[in-house]
């Protein structure tokens, strides 16, 4: 953040606006974020009113509140666990996201739509596939917990490091070449990278899932046979990735509840997601099952 580079002779307007966080403010705000925050700055203030402290309470009330309007909240990393409590909480969600974000609404005019996966419509279900790679001996289970067997994770990262240094034109290139049920792509770039499958363009895939996918098709290639299970499997490895394939940065557990995911009906579960905090994607949805 910019706090290091303040100018020297802080002019107060200045500093309210180096403070200010558009990205959550304003149409942007995060209800459960903002909610939460201010239920704490009260808290700090009845804890120091009661040991007698009225001028720190004061203090504390005045600019916990104002970094809270300016920035959207005030403790660290609120907004990766605050949609989580509201979650958990017997809150109706509609109380905080009456209205899709802003970002989001603006995806949903037009007739694109991001996809999950090139897997989407393979029609494998996740029990089926899994059981596959490990009967092909790609993945192992320990006990409770599923492994990418060594060699498979190590070709598969090495791949993927070769994919993340290609160009988006020629990413897109490799996919089409690649996969026979693709035909067509073509890279497309908004706020993030994307590559559009179809001429329509009616599906995004983002950068860091092409790279993901496409290495663990290519991987997969080498010990399967079947076609529909060579895509499936390569969107089930990215439930292995702990870091982004792209840029590195490690990957945060998020809920597609909150104010930095996608929103859901008030009726449904909020599935966990996987998301690099750099590209702003998202890498992984683990699926809450219903029963
Ligand atoms: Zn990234």
């Amino acid at each position: 953040m910019s706090r290091e580079s303040a100018p020297k002779e802080t002019d107060p307007m200045d500093a309210l606006r180096t403070l200010s966080d558009e990205s959550h403010t304003g149409e942007n705000r995060c209800w459960p974020c903002t909610v939460l925050n201010l239920g704490l700055v009260g808290i700090g203030v009845v804890f120091l009113r009661a040991r007698n402290r009225p001028r720190a309470s004061l203090l504390v009330a005045v600019v916990g509140v104002a970094v809270v309007y300016l920035r959207g909240y005030l403790v660290p990393y609120t907004p990766e666990f605050a949609p989580r409590l509201v979650a958990a909480s017997p809150v109706p969600d509609e109380w905080f996201h009456g209205k899709p974000s802003h970002r989001e609404s603006s995806r949903q005019d037009v007739t694109r739509q991001e996809s999950e996966s090139l897997a989407d419509d393979v029609g494998m279900d996740g029990e089926t596939v899994l059981r596959e790679l490990s009967a092909a001996g790609v993945i192992e289970v320990e006990g409770a917990q599923l492994f990418l067997a060594t060699a498979i994770d190590s070709a598969w990262h090495e791949r993927m490091d070769e994919l993340a240094d290609r160009s988006l034109d020629s990413l897109s290139t490799a996919l089409q070449a690649s996969l026979p049920r693709v035909d067509y792509t073509e890279p497309y770039a908004d706020d993030a990278e994307w590559v559009a499958l179809g001429s329509d363009h009616k599906q995004l895939l983002p950068r860091p899932v092409v790279v993901a996918e496409l290495a663990a098709y290519e991987v997969l290639g080498e010990r399967l046979d079947d076609e529909r299970l060579r895509v499936a499997g390569a969107e089930a490895f990215r439930m292995f990735l702990d870091r982004c394939p792209v840029c590195g940065a490690e990957l945060v557990e998020s809920s597609s509840v909150s104010c930095c995911g996608g929103h859901l009906g008030p009726r449904q579960d909020p599935d966990e997601t996987l998301v690099c905090p750099t590209c702003e994607q998202r890498l992984y949805t683990f699926e809450v099952s219903d029963n």
